[in-house]
């Protein structure tokens, strides 16, 4: 798989682009998740114009529309950034970002709970930074998530699943258009999909089943759309424990007594929420591999993203 393309705030990159001169590098995004992603760098407030080093800015006013203003000069920035941004944002799609990841707390590029200031000078966190905004409006399905969020290891997993699901989607869009590809695609992302939206799970089985009434162009539209909303829905221990138990039915006939026995504690501890996903995946997989179990080493359920992040021992 080619890298995946991912808009960052570029300051999260170590470059030295915030107002004090300064830069907020983080060494996970940049050394770890840094060798799957290649970076989109987008910093609003250098790239509509300002200069390094500059006059820090806040939100202030309505939290729904707020004004984005200096803090000493007080000159109001809004209209600026937001012709700016409107125009980005329609470059970030030519680059076909995969989603993005905002520096928190910023009033340009905060996703969520950035301080608005009200007329008496007292701040609510219900602000979004003002570039943050225009693009969640412009790409409302996309997967977005700040660094801080992302040291919390569930919404870690849950944002990296989503993009690389996303980036192998795109490949299939890149292919030539057939039924055959998404009906594919469809077939190995069941269970992922499963697992974050059993409701979803049903609609798309339904969608590919009318597959050949659909005229090609709607069929992928919908398909996309279903998978894009699925993925907003977050994974818990109790959705994935139900897949689990799911694919243990595919070992009926094989598993003793006492394994089914084994597995449906590990499944247990997962669901109670004593063990990480990782214990019970193992143990699926290596049923999955030693009775080769063709359904389901089909399924990237078992395998959304590489090992080596280690997302799995967390949740
Ligand atoms: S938070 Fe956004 S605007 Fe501020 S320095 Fe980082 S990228 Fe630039």
């Amino acid at each position: 798989m080619e890298k995946i393309k991912l808009g960052i705030s570029t300051c999260l990159l170590g470059e030295n682009v915030r107002y004090d001169g300064g830069h907020k590098l983080d060494r996970f995004l940049t050394d770890t998740l840094g060798q799957y992603v290649e970076y989109v760098p987008v910093c609003p407030e250098v790239e509509c114009g300002l200069p390094i080093p500059r006059e820090s800015m806040y939100l202030e006013g309505d939290p729904e529309s707020p004004r984005l203003v200096t803090s000493r000069t007080k000159q109001d920035m809004t209209d600026w950034m937001v012709k700016w941004a409107q125009k980005r944002v329609v470059e970030l799609e030519k680059e076909e970002v995969c989603g993005f990841i905002f520096k928190s707390d910023s009033p340009s590029s905060g996703m969520e709970r950035v301080r608005v200031y009200n007329e008496k000078g007292m701040p609510v966190k219900k602000g979004v930074g003002m570039f943050a905004k225009i693009f969640m409006d412009y790409f409302p399905l996309l997967p977005v998530e700040d660094e801080g969020r992302l040291h919390d290891p569930n919404l870690r997993e849950n944002f990296i699943e989503r993009i690389f699901t996303l980036k192998r989607w795109r490949e299939v869009l890149m292919r030539k258009e057939s039924r055959g590809n998404v009906v594919d695609f469809y077939t190995c992302h069941k269970l992922l999909i499963l697992s974050h939206s059993p409701k979803h799970h049903q609609m798309m089985g339904k969608l590919v089943a009318r597959a050949k009434d659909i005229p090609l162009k709607e069929l992928y539209q919908q398909y996309q759309t279903i998978l894009m909303e699925a993925l907003q829905l977050k994974t818990t221990p109790k959705k994935n424990a139900n897949v689990l138990m799911h694919m243990m039915g595919y070992f009926k006939e094989e598993l003793s007594s006492d394994e089914k026995k084994e597995l449906l504690e590990v499944i247990e501890n997962y669901r109670q929420e004593y063990i990480p996903l990782i214990v019970p995946m193992t143990l699926i997989n290596h049923y999955v591999r030693k009775y080769d179990q063709p359904y389901l080493k089909q399924q990237v359920y078992l395998h959304p993203h590489p090992n080596e992040l280690q997302l799995r021992n967390h949740v």
